[in-house]
């Protein structure tokens, strides 16, 4: 069974996202447990955890179908000490908020190298900081996010993901998030039919099927292969409405949240119909 939802907002507490969810007709969202733009955030208060946990009851979401975002600020590779220092503080709040909601799984992008340090250097940074982060908590799995490759972030292969799993310890607390966007435009086919089965053959063969933990399901406003991450709406960018059916159709993301970040929001609720609906041919 298919998990289908988006990332909700999440204005006015937490407490708002499953209400938000449940009213586009999702069955799996994503949401951000602070603002994402910003370093500080207050703690959660008792109400808003409360309140959080009643909602996902009252309308039936199980926290292995949530996939809460980090904060864009953070960097777990970051070059410098300070910069590192401060977005491994962060990055362990937003798995303690995590841990306060009941939830299960901490989506984050992996990290950048500034040009400041190699590549090799950075994935061994960015493991070192998931490793500080599962050692403080528990049940909180860190869910690695592939992308597009931009600039100079890190995590655009599956071979640089599986370098950082190699040197996670907690291996049962790390997995991954694909992005389709972020997939096709570093350079995986998502499109042909040989393309989607090497894409996701190699996949399996590099990290390995059990270590994924959620998908991303966006269409690309850029080319495969481009670097460039722009999201598209489902069927009308690059990737096209074909590449989705099939995913929908996949049973290997059975299970699991799938989320759209789709950029027309007002959109959502026919983007998920449209999914079931090939979901369920
Ligand atoms: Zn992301
Ligand atoms: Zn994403």
């Amino acid at each position: 069974m298919k998990y289908i939802g988006a990332h909700v907002s999440a204005a006015g507490g937490v407490e708002n996202a499953p209400a938000n969810a449940h009213a586009i007709g999702a069955k799996a969202f994503a949401l951000f447990t602070k603002n994402q733009r910003q370093w500080a955030a207050k703690p959660l208060s008792q109400e808003s955890i409360d309140g959080f946990k009643g909602n996902c009851e009252k309308y039936g979401y199980n926290p292995k179908h949530i996939l809460p975002h980090d904060s864009y600020l953070i960097n777990l590779g970051h070059p410098e000490k300070e910069g590192l220092q401060k977005s491994r503080d962060a990055f362990l709040d937003e798995m303690q908020r995590c841990e306060q909601l009941g939830l299960s799984l901490l989506n984050f992008h992996p990290g950048s190298h500034l040009n400041k340090i190699s590549e090799k250097e950075c994935l061994t940074r960015i493991a070192g900081s998931i490793n500080l982060a599962l050692e403080k908590t528990r049940g909180v799995t860190a869910v690695i996010e592939n992308t597009a490759g931009q600039g100079t972030n890190l995590g655009f292969s599956f071979e640089q993901l599986a370098e950082i799993i190699d040197q996670v310890e907690d291996k049962p607390r790390v997995g991954v998030c694909i992005d389709t966007c972020h997939a096709f435009t570093s350079g995986y086919d998502l499109v042909t039919d040989e393309g989607y089965a090497e894409t996701f053959g190699n996949f399996e063969e590099i990290i390995g099927l059990h270590y994924l933990k959620g998908i991303h399901l966006n269409d690309s406003k850029k080319e495969l292969g481009s670097h460039v991450d722009r999201h598209d709406s489902i069927g009308k960018g690059f990737i096209g409405k074909e590449a989705f059916r099939r995913m929908a159709q996949d049973s290997r993301f059975d299970d699991i949240p799938i989320i759209l970040e789709t950029p027309d929001t007002e959109a959502w609720p026919e983007e998920i119909a449209m999914l079931y609906g090939f979901a369920n041919e």
